[in-house]
């Protein structure tokens, strides 16, 4: 795929503001700006589940390769068979699935046949055996159906040379089970994206170690890695970076030599990203915008080198709706990802007002719950600040206010969009 536009156009977009980005224009903006993987890899079928494939998979037969039954009951020509009336039929054998009958039948004949049978050589039809009446050993009476009933036809699933899958599909567990039905051990599929994260700040400090006064410990690197995880990259976890001119600039150095797309938390919000913003546009070519939304205001996306960046927000919240909302569907394109449904949204009953200005989009943190009406209403999870990360663990859903909206009364419907695996049962 080739881009249409570059980070030069974009700012020449008459609509075009830094200083007030809404939600949609820099969804478009980003997609617009993004170059997929192209280089793909051969792997076995297990190995393809949650891969995007990087060509059709082409059957190679019919599904099902032959006519054959739908049904337990007796095969039988369908022009024997009269409308309204029964007609006694010759058994002259068996079909069992797996083990055809072999032979060839005529006319007044019939054979007893399983489901997934191969239908014989001269019968078309078969009559479930609940509306055949077994007259001796070898002669029934069977109702009438009409031609071609309670028969499933060569190929009707996936015909010979069709693409069962196609290009730019993610393999799920139904397509290993589909592709293995087709004889086929091995697929293409596009290679892993990696993306190398690092979190940047003075005041960080890993885990395991103990804090002195004003330290806090890296929360954003784990969320990250787990949202990342989630999407099947390759990860490069380079750690902590100091606020120094010397060190940010390093890391971006070493991190975009080896990753297709590099992922930063903190250092863009104002006064900070005066320090970050030069080393950047001496490296690359990166936009910082202030997105009309709450929380994830400050967020700088570019090319830096031959990678794509995304400078997310140093709040531990803000770092996760950022990364919902516009890295994670920019790394499905980037992983060549092309059918795919966007994350569900519907209608819930809110439980309790909601304090909302309007100008910009909030995305604010819901627990739903089914009422004995069976219906969904949302509750929010409390403190709405943007470091208060407990809010996304109890989360279930964003409650997505748009722009215009104002504050939101009790019983009023808002938007929801489930967090994704959130449905896990
Ligand atoms: P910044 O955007 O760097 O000014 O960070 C905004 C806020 O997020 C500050 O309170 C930071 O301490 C906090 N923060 C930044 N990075 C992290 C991180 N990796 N883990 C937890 N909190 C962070
Ligand atoms: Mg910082």
């Amino acid at each position: 795929m080739t881009k249409n536009k570059t980070l030069e156009t974009i700012t020449q977009d008459g609509d075009y503001d830094p200083h007030s980005m809404p939600v949609e224009k820099a969804r478009t903006y980003i997609q617009e700006f993004l170059d997929p993987v192209t280089s793909s890899e051969c792997v076995s079928v297990r190995e393809a589940l949650g891969r995007i494939l990087s060509k059709d998979v082409i059957s190679p037969v019919n599904v099902p390769q032959h006519d054959n039954s739908a049904m337990d009951g007796y095969a039988v020509k369908g022009t024997d068979l009269t409308d309204g009336r029964k007609t006694d039929l010759t058994v002259i054998g068996t079909a069992f699935a797996g083990q055809p009958f072999s032979g060839k039948m005529r006319s007044g004949e019939s054979v007893r046949i399983m489901t997934g049978a191969v239908i014989p050589n001269g019968a078309d039809t078969v009559i479930m055996q609940e509306r055949v009446e077994k007259k001796n050993d070898n002669v029934v009476s069977v109702d009438f159906f009409p031609a071609g009933a309670n028969t499933r036809k060569a190929g009707e699933d996936l015909k010979l040379g069709s693409a069962a899958l196609h290009k730019g599909h993610k393999v799920r567990p139904a397509d290993l089970g589909l592709i293995a039905s087709l004889g086929i051990s091995e697929v293409m599929v596009y290679r892993k994206l990696r993306v190398a994260f690092f979190s940047t700040g003075d005041e960080l400090v890993g885990v395991g170690n103990v804090l002195s006064e004003g330290q806090i410990y890296d929360s954003n690197r784990y969320t990250i890695f787990g949202m990342l995880t989630e999407l099947g990259c390759e990860l490069i976890d380079m750690g902590v970076i100091r606020d120094t001119p010397e060190a940010v600039e390093s890391a971006f150095t070493d991190s975009t030599s080896i990753a297709d797309v590099v992922i930063t938390s903190g250092g863009v919000s104002v006064g900070e990203a005066d320090f970050v913003k030069p080393i950047l546009n001496k490296l690359g070519e990166v936009l910082f915008w202030k997105i009309a939304m709450k929380p994830g205001r400050p967020l700088a996306f570019g090319k830096v080198g031959q990678s794509h960046f995304f400078g997310l927000p140093g709040n531990p919240v803000a770092v996760m709706v950022t990364f919902y909302q516009f890295v994670q569907a920019a790394l499905k394109t980037l992983q060549g990802q092309v059918t795919r449904i966007p994350a569900p949204t519907f209608k819930a009953r809110c439980t309790e007002s909601l304090k909302k200005a309007p100008g910009r989009t909030e995305f604010q943190r819901g627990i739903l719950i089914k009422t004995k009406d069976n219906e969904w209403t949302v509750k929010p999870t409390g403190d709405q600040g943007s470091g208060i990360l407990s809010s996304m663990s109890q989360a279930h859903c964003f409650i997505v206010l748009p722009t215009d909206m104002g504050k939101v009364e009790a019983g009023e419907f808002v938007d929801v969009q489930l967090i994704r695996g959130l449905i896990d049962s």
